[in-house]
């Protein structure tokens, strides 16, 4: 029998753990809870529900509570317990002052700074004192946001939004200023993920493509990430295994080795006849009719970025070194420079079956949670794993202790809960 000639190690398909399916709608978030083997999820259904994962080693829900409207977005902090959300109504008056009108698109909780920052479909950016509710400052956004991250550091907010801009800016107490806007997309950016580390932004777009804007650099550079055939919904990245994780509407899940060096894109070339074979362009009348010669339609080689006529660019590639884990199209010259070694691929594909409507990674356990618009919430074993879990005793403990909401806060716009873990 003639041996397989085994493959490169990849990235192992993320093993399918464990699902939640007993929610009446979407669940527009889910996050994993770190070492308690437990599951947060908000819902369209107006449900903040958190499961717990039992002996039978299915998630059951452990205790749940009823919002005033739907949850459209929360943020978690383990170490606090804190969960901020935000509401599809936008509103929960109980003082003057501000409020979103309309739904709440993404809140962020910043544990260091005991700031809340949120964003609302009315264009307004605001953050908050998480202790005293007090509303600190306010920018209003040129479209609705739809991606916040915060780099602690050096107080740097990136606000993703409809435009398909992304926007800089640097907060103080009371006020921000604008540092800069960063404009790649051609659709909307769906979902913003920043890594701290190595100072690199990641955006994710309904035009399918994801951009990381090196900021830390000093470069400049921006890499595109083309991978998806679909609306990106999110983007985790992994530092322990240096890995980008990102998923689209259509289920796919795409995780990146972020270790390999790639280029940027080039410029394309403006030109009136091939850059290759010098027939006129279709426009290029003179030359058409000097020549004696039919003008032909412009195209673009992906990796030189000349234009080229169809003839001289027949081939299509994978350059995954620039991106592009698809074929594209590049000129006869390219073809013939890229080597098989320069096709190996720098991402694995996978299918979660699922449209996936939100995305999170728990990188101490390596858990990837993905919530679909079948209103069910998947939790999935990554290789991208910190710590060794399978040593570890069944933890009878867990059990014994119970999960209670305790409404610490009430903002005008967003509920805050400290959950608190009681000792039974
Ligand atoms: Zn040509
Ligand atoms: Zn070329």
């Amino acid at each position: 029998m003639a041996a397989e000639i085994q493959p490169k190690p990849q990235t192992r398909t993320p093993v399918l753990l464990n699902k939640i399916e007993a929610s009446q709608d979407v669940v527009n978030t889910a996050v994993i809870i770190p070492k308690e083997d437990g599951v947060i999820s908000v819902s369209e259904d107006r449900t903040i529900r958190i499961w717990l994962k039992r002996d039978s080693g299915q998630y059951w829900p452990s205790i749940y509570h009823t919002m005033p409207d739907s949850c459209s977005c929360m943020s978690f902090n383990p170490e606090t317990r804190r969960l901020s959300m935000g509401m599809e109504n936008g509103t929960i008056s109980v003082s003057d002052c501000f409020s979103h009108q309309g739904r709440v698109t993404v809140v962020l909780f910043v544990l260091e700074m005991e700031w809340v920052l949120s964003t609302g479909q009315d264009k307004n950016f605001t953050w908050h004192c998480s202790e005293s509710g007090t509303q600190l400052g306010l920018y209003r956004t040129t479209a609705w946001v739809s991606g916040l991250q915060f780099d602690v550091e050096t107080r740097h907010a990136f606000v993703g939004d409809y435009s398909g801009q992304v926007t800089i800016l640097k907060l103080e107490l009371d006020s921000c200023s604008l540092v800069t806007t960063f404009k790649g997309h051609t659709g909307n950016v769906t979902a913003l993920c920043w890594d701290p580390v190595q100072r690199v932004l990641f955006s994710g777009s309904a035009d399918h493509s994801i951009i990381m804007w090196d900021i830390g650099g000093g470069k400049g550079t921006a890499i595109e990430l083309q991978g998806h055939n679909e609306k990106v919904q999110g983007l985790c990245y992994a530092p322990h295994t240096r890995q980008l994780i990102s998923c689209s509407s259509d289920g796919g899940i795409v995780i990146w080795n972020m270790d390999v060096t790639r280029q940027e894109t080039p410029e394309w070339l403006d030109s009136d006849s091939c850059q290759k074979c010098e027939q006129p362009f279709f426009w290029n009348f003179k030359q058409m009719w000097d020549s004696k010669k039919i003008g032909l339609r412009q195209h673009h080689c992906r990796k030189c970025g000349q234009a080229v006529c169809g003839k001289c660019s027949a081939k299509r590639s994978t350059i995954p070194l620039m991106g592009f884990e698809f074929e594209v199209r590049v000129c006869d010259s390219c073809h013939e420079s890229i080597t098989d070694e320069d096709r190996a691929p720098t991402a694995t594909f996978h299918d979660s079956k699922h449209s996936i409507v939100y995305m999170h990674y728990e990188p101490t356990m390596g858990w990837l949670l993905t919530s679909g618009a079948d209103k069910v919430v998947k939790v999935r074993q990554t290789q991208c794993l910190l710590r060794q879990r399978l040593d570890r005793q069944p933890n009878s403990d867990l059990f014994s202790t119970n999960w209670s909401f305790d409404q610490s806060q009430i903002f005008s716009h967003q509920i805050f809960f400290r959950v608190e873990l009681i000792e039974g």
